[in-house]
Formats: C-alpha cells, sequence, structure tokens
C-alpha cells in the first residue's frame, strides 16, 4: 500500500504550495496528522481531501447525507468504541455483506480488526472510504438527540426537588459530583450535540411553565427541545460556570467566553446571559470554524469579482473597504479575505470588535472601548508592530478612519468594513467623516458592498418563466452588463427564475441558509480622475458600467437566473 502521508501531502501542496509549510508545522505542533489538521481547522475541505484519498486507494467512497440514519442494528455491528479507536463505521448491509466506512486504510491493525468481523459475525466485510467529517457524523449516530435527552432528563426527575437554599451555601464536596453530574452531562451533551448539527446559536430560554433550548441553524431558529421548569437555573448556573461568571449576579447581562474539546476539535463559544422577568435567558454562539469561516467563492463571490479582489490584496499598500448595511454579511467577508492573505511571509495584525474566530498565523487584538483601548488607539499601537496588511474590524470615527488612510499612504494594506448602503457610498461617508476628498483616490483599491439573499432550497425549488414584468428588470438590468455573462441564462427572448417550495429537507420553507449578493468597484483612473474633479456619487456612479462593474443588482439577478435565489427578493433588497 502505498505511503498515504507522504502521498496526500505531496498533493496537498501541489494544490495549496503557500499554505502547505505552516500546516504541517501546525499539525506536527498538535501532534496529529495532516487530514486530521486540515479536519480540525477546515482549511480544506473533507470533500475534496475524499477525493484525493480515492486517487491515492482506488476504493470506493462513501459520502452521507447530512439527514441520513444508519440503521441501529447495523450502525452497532461495530461496537462504539471500537468505532472510534479504528475510526471505522459500519453503515449499511444485504444479506451477509456489510459496508464499513475507513477513514485511513492504512490504521495500525486496521486489518486484524476487520478480520475479527468478519470471522466472528461470518459477513463480507465490504471497505468504502470516508472523510473525517462523515466519521464523525456516523459516530454521533451511536447517541441519537432525542433519545439520549429523554435519558438525562429522566435523571433528573429520578432525583428529589432540587432544594435552592443549598446552591447558596456551597455543597460540600462530597456531595457535589452527584448533585450536578446530570447537569453537566446535559450541557456537555446541548453544546456537543449543536457543534454536530452545526448551529450557530444555541438558546435556553425560560417560558412560563418549561425551558425552551432552540438551536439557530443557518440563520433559523428551531425548537429542539425542553425541559422542565425546575432545573431552569441548573442549566443556568452549569453555564455561568463554564464561561467564568458571576453566579450570584441575576440582575444585569453578563459577557463570557469559553473553549471546549468536541469531537476533537478545538471551538470557542461565546456566552451572553441576560436577566429577564425574574429569571435568565442563555444565548451562546457557536464560533466553529467550519461554520462560521468561509472562503470568498462559498459566500456567493463570482470568479469575475473574485479575480478583482484576488489582483487588489497583492498589492503591497493601499485600502479595501467592504460596506453594507448591518447584518449583511460583512465580518464573514472580512475574515474570508483574511484567510485568503494569510500566508508565512507577510506580517498579519488585526483589531476587532470582538474577535470572532481565532485564525492561526493572524495577531489578533480585541479593543475595549471601557479601558480606551479604541479601534483608533489600538491603531496607533499596531502601527508600531511592522505589520504589513491591518485588518480593522470598522471605520466609525475620524480618528480611525484619518489613521487608516495614513496606514495605507505609509506602505501598508488596510482592510475594513463602514456602514454605508452602497461601494461609492463609502467615499461620501468618509468625506463627511473628515477626511481629505484628495486622499481617497490614493488609498482606496478597492471598494466592495453587499447584502445577504435566501439561498434556496435545492431540494424543492421550483422553475418557471419569468413573467413580463421580471423579463423588462432582467433587459434593463443586462443592458450594462459586461459582456458574455447572459449568454447562459437567455432562453429565446426569455428567461427562467426559480421559486420557493418548502420540503423535508429545508423544514418547508423553500430556503437553506443565505448567500452574498456583491459589487465590487476597482478603482481605476477614470474612477479616481472622477473622485478628484470632486463629481457627485450619483455622476460618478455613471462611469461604473464602462469599468468592467456588475451592480448588486446585476449579480443578484445572475444568482437568480442560476436558482441560487428568488428573482422577487432580489429586486426587494438592491
Ligand atoms: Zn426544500
Amino acid at each position: 500500500m502505498p505511503n498515504v502521508e507522504e502521498t496526500l501531502t505531496n498533493k496537498i501542496k501541489e494544490l495549496y504550495p503557500d499554505q502547505i509549510q505552516s500546516w504541517l508545522e501546525a499539525a506536527k505542533e498538535r501532534k496529529v496528522g495532516l487530514e486530521e489538521y486540515l479536519y480540525q481547522t477546515n482549511r480544506v475541505s473533507g470533500q475534496e481531501i475524499l477525493k484525493i484519498k480515492k486517487e491515492i486507494f482506488k476504493l470506493p467512497v462513501k459520502v452521507f447525507n447530512q439527514d441520513e440514519i444508519i440503521d441501529e442494528k447495523v450502525l452497532t455491528i461495530i461496537p462504539e468504541n471500537t468505532a472510534k479507536v479504528y475510526q471505522i463505521v459500519a453503515f449499511d448491509h444485504r444479506n451477509n455483506e456489510v459496508d464499513i466506512g475507513v477513514v485511513n486504510p492504512n490504521q495500525p491493525n486496521l486489518t486484524e480488526a476487520i478480520e475479527f468481523i468478519k470471522t466472528s459475525l461470518r459477513v463480507e466485510p465490504k471497505i468504502f472510504l470516508i472523510s473525517f467529517n462523515d466519521f464523525y457524523f456516523a459516530i454521533r449516530q451511536y447517541h441519537l438527540f432525542s433519545k439520549e435527552l429523554k435519558g438525562l432528563i429522566n435523571q433528573f426527575r429520578e432525583r428529589k426537588p432540587y432544594d435552592q437554599t443549598k446552591e447558596i451555601v456551597r455543597l460540600t464536596e462530597e456531595v457535589l459530583p452527584t448533585e450536578e453530574a446530570p447537569v453537566i452531562k446535559l450541557i456537555e451533551f446541548i453544546i456537543s450535540e449543536g457543534v454536530a448539527q452545526k448551529v450557530s446559536d444555541v438558546h435556553l430560554e425560560p417560558l412560563s411553565d418549561r425551558t425552551r433550548l432552540r438551536f439557530r441553524i443557518q440563520g433559523d431558529l428551531k425548537t429542539v427541545a425542553y425541559f422542565p421548569k425546575d432545573i431552569h437555573y441548573q442549566l443556568i448556573n452549569r453555564i455561568k460556570i463554564l464561561a467564568d461568571m458571576k453566579i450570584e449576579e441575576t440582575r444585569v447581562p453578563q459577557d463570557g467566553r469559553f473553549r471546549a474539546w468536541v469531537e476533537d476539535r478545538e471551538i470557542d463559544f461565546r456566552v451572553g446571559i441576560l436577566p429577564v422577568a425574574g429569571t435568565e435567558k442563555v444565548a451562546i454562539r457557536v464560533l466553529d470554524p467550519s461554520v462560521g469561516l468561509k472562503r470568498l467563492p462559498e459566500i456567493g463571490v463570482s470568479d469575475f469579482n473574485f479575480d478583482k479582489i484576488k489582483a487588489a490584496i497583492k498589492r503591497p499598500f493601499g485600502m479595501i473597504l467592504i460596506s453594507g448595511p448591518t447584518g449583511s454579511g460583512k465580518t464573514t467577508s472580512l475574515y474570508a479575505m483574511l484567510q485568503e492573505l494569510n500566508k508565512e511571509n507577510v506580517n498579519l495584525v488585526s483589531l476587532e470588535d470582538p474577535v470572532e474566530y481565532e485564525i492561526d498565523g493572524v495577531n489578533q487584538s480585541q479593543v475595549k472601548p471601557e479601558i480606551n483601548y479604541t479601534f483608533a488607539t489600538g491603531l496607533r499601537e499596531i502601527l508600531r508592530q511592522d505589520p504589513d496588511i491591518i485588518l480593522v474590524g470598522e471605520i466609525r470615527d475620524r480618528e480611525t478612519a484619518e489613521l487608516a488612510v495614513h496606514a495605507s499612504l505609509t506602505g501598508h494594506l488596510v482592510l475594513s468594513t463602514i456602514h454605508t448602503n452602497n461601494a461609492l457610498g463609502t467615499i461620501t461617508r468618509l468625506v463627511d467623516i473628515g477626511i481629505e476628498r484628495f486622499l481617497l483616490p490614493q488609498t482606496i483599491l478597492l471598494l466592495i458592498s453587499q447584502r445577504l439573499a435566501r439561498r434556496l432550497c435545492d431540494d424543492c425549488k421550483v422553475k418557471k418563466d419569468a413573467d413580463e414584468n421580471f423579463k423588462k428588470i432582467i433587459n434593463e438590468s443586462f443592458k450594462n452588463l459586461p459582456g458574455g455573462l447572459t449568454d447562459k441564462y437567455a432562453k429565446g427572448d426569455n428567461y427562467q427564475i426559480y421559486y420557493p417550495q418548502g420540503c423535508q429537507k429545508c423544514n418547508f420553507k423553500g430556503f437553506v441558509g443565505r448567500i452574498g449578493i456583491f459589487e465590487v468597484v476597482l478603482i481605476t483612473d477614470e474612477i479616481k480622475n472622477a473622485v478628484y474633479q470632486g463629481l457627485t456619487e450619483e455622476e460618478v456612479a455613471k462611469l461604473l458600467p464602462k469599468q468592467n462593474f456588475i451592480s448588486l443588482r446585476q449579480d443578484g439577478i445572475l444568482k437568480a437566473l442560476a436558482g441560487l435565489v428568488n428573482l422577487e427578493e432580489i429586486v426587494k433588497i438592491t
């Protein structure tokens, strides 16, 4: 059999020549193989690695649907511990044949383990390659959430009613473990289930007669379970302990964080506790890099715009500014760009409020206005650290804006966001907060503006001919589109657009998650001159169609015709 680690490393080296060295070092530091490291940090998708492994091993692959349930009888052919040790799972079986998913066919003693299954159960194992992600997906099925949850809640019921005074006077050491064991288990279970389901937020909310557990998955809140009212504050207290908060404090909001190992990965959680009607509610943000950290194409940046961004971030200095209303995904884009820039030979420093995802190789710093460590004071500090690239979470005042302009004029690449509605509005906004207009064309490289639209569910979207009204909108918008982009979609003089319907997979919503709609303005010589001359935003906008430019509306319409989003929504938001 080939040396997998070596072959895999070589393949990944071909695909990611700039990153491979730092990945190998980081993997070594964590004492894991390259594949496991890439899984833990989501640097390369499980699918991509599976493709490489398939080439190496010449074995069939198995990819699980995320709603697939493995028959318990089949799953338990391999006991849970064996499955974990050898990273194998049984997932299907016919007559005397069993399908077994294997992460690494080179695993020591794996052949013996499979031989043992074969002889002791008298079955014929058929081996499939699976990714790490799918391995954990399958392992989770040994403990189906609804079934386990019931068991855990019952553990509370078996105990006598909880005596509140005891908690305040502090229980003795000997009593403590048995008293708290069920709640520790329950919170651990909720958190690992949340990570497994790729939720962005976990909410524990007191209702009048019980506590509701809700998960936010791809933007939608879903009720997952209810707990008896009498355990509510035990759940809250456990979370306060994890996040290092004051247990006795129940009248003011508290913020905290904790880090936990879940599915063999380190994951950060940000906790907010809010007093409500005599009790408290909890919101936990799950900062799982494999959910929140995305690459630019994943969040909806088209090849057309991606090329422009790639060219701009190669420049040694200048500013790249992302604009859009609150909640339009600016931070996600900033992080996506940061990942494109994160190379060994650059010093990357960021100022964030708050630091969301920790990224290896980036010096991240969190602003704390309460001790006067603001974007502005932080930026002054950072400039002494010899950075090449500076990321500033947001420009919202004159001082920060001036420092950012100064930094980019003195040889740094500066990335930031600004709260305006369209790309050109950024220039107006910067002039309004006090930046000299003549400085802007010299410093700004690229202006990006964005919106978020709901992504249509692939399983149930319906295709229809566009009516006269939509046809008019599309034709109007396509007049100025750079060449070659419309050919795919025009069917005679007609267009086809897609509508949401609803099915099991999308919870009958018709949509799954969201996608970014972008416009990217490259500051060309024409635009520079227009800004120098003091032309108005409207006058500058008239020049855009000749600058190889796709507007928010056009990008949205192209995505609607590609079946990613619904045109009606695009017309509303662009
Ligand atoms: Zn659907």
